[in-house]
């Protein structure tokens, strides 16, 4: 087995291809020989995972040409699909296997964030990191057969440790958001109801407005009213 090489190539034509689209490189991950990887095309095990994703509303203006242009507008899905149109050629261009969070089998792209970025999780179940709060997404991920190191950071901080006021904990109107964790269903109830309805689903969770984290990365309205619209409630 190879050990990590630098490939500052492979890796810079990877975010030349991605940086049209609001795509950035997030991080990478390694995997030893016999330590549980994703599958390549080949059958092989993965030696390295490149993540992808959005830092802050980076894919909007992309994504939002690319669905104005579309009859249906991207179907049920729009964000998924996109995803797979701008990154699947890439893939095919490096000779890399793509993964996307939608499809089966499922891959642990959280596990992959904690491990490429050092990231961990909020009261609200996302990922939190120290530069871009809770706005930031991972759009897919591509997995080599060779081992690749990209020169991103590893976050040794957890904004949260740092948050005295915890407004997250405080601000929901379903007290779904605790200490131990998000509670989907008090969550889901209310945004069905007509206080919901108005609240929530029109500005965005009202809890990761509050946080203060990254608050410049914010999404715009629209794009936070596109996120509660794809929950489908
Ligand atoms: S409000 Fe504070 S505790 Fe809550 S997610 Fe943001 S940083 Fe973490
Ligand atoms: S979307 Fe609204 S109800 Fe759900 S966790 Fe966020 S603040 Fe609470």
């Amino acid at each position: 087995m190879s050990g990590p090489v630098a490939s500052s190539d492979v890796l810079n034509e990877l975010r030349a291809a991605l940086a049209p689209h609001g795509v950035f490189l997030r991080g990478t991950v390694s995997f030893a020989d016999g330590e549980p990887a994703p599958v390549l095309t080949n059958g092989q095990a993965a030696r390295t995972i490149v993540l992808m994703g959005n830092i802050g509303g980076s894919i909007w203006p992309a994504f939002e040409r690319w669905r104005k242009g579309l009859p249906d507008r991207g179907g049920d899905n729009p964000l998924d699909l996109w995803s797979k149109t701008v990154i699947t050629p890439v893939a095919r261009q490096l000779g890399a296997t793509a993964y996307f969070p939608s499809d089966p089998p499922f891959q642990p792209f959280q596990q992959w964030a904690m491990r490429a970025e050092g990231l961990k999780a909020s009261p609200l179940g996302i990922l939190i990191h120290p530069d871009y709060g809770l706005w930031h997404g991972y759009r897919g991920a591509l997995g080599f057969d060779r081992h690749l190191v990209a020169d991103t950071s590893v976050s040794q901080s957890h904004p949260c440790d740092h948050c005295l006021d915890k407004p997250c904990l405080s601000t929901c109107p379903a007290n779904a958001i605790l200490a131990a964790g998000f509670q989907v269903m008090p969550c889901r109830t209310h945004l069905k109801s007509l206080v919901g309805q108005a609240g929530c689903m029109q500005t965005g969770c009202i809890a990761r407005n509050a946080c203060p984290a990254g608050s410049t990365y914010r999404y715009s309205a629209q794009q936070l009213r596109f996120h509660m619209d794809a929950l489908g409630l």
